[in-house]
């Protein structure tokens, strides 16, 4: 279990330091404000289908609907609390910590192979902050 819950908030915090926030604040409102994905969708000006498949990915992780949404719930604010690293000026995307310069497809690779231990690091003090506010 702890693995599944260990890398939803990887997730969730790649998700945030890449910049993009919509898929984070998605799967928030469906699975703990339980809207529907074409009302998500329409406020965020994405299909309902991509919605899903956002949903879907953090749901396949924890394989349960029940505990993805308590870890999303219990992390969100944490989640929102991280600056993102990743800059988009005009069309283009600026790593602010090794000043590169990305193409969309390529934020999230980078993230994971370059600022690993900045992932790693920001997810471990998450659980901490858990673990401290179930005591
Ligand atoms: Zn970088």
């Amino acid at each position: 279990m702890e693995n599944s819950i260990v890398s939803i908030i990887k997730y969730l915090v790649i998700k945030r330091l890449a910049g993009d926030t919509i898929t984070i604040l998605a799967v928030k409102e469906y699975l703990v404000d339980g809207a529907s994905p074409s009302t998500i969708g329409y406020k965020y000006h994405v299909s309902k289908f991509r919605i899903r498949g956002y949903v879907q990915r953090v749901v396949d992780k924890a394989h349960s609907h029940a505990i993805a949404a308590a870890v999303v719930r219990a992390t969100f604010p944490y989640i929102m609390g991280i600056d993102p690293i990743i800059l988009k000026i005009g069309g283009k995307y600026v790593c602010i910590l090794c000043d590169t310069q990305l193409r969309q497809g390529q934020v999230e690779h980078h993230i994971r192979r370059k600022h690993k231990d900045i992932v790693n690091n920001i997810t471990s003090q998450i659980i901490i902050k858990l673990r401290r506010s179930h005591e």
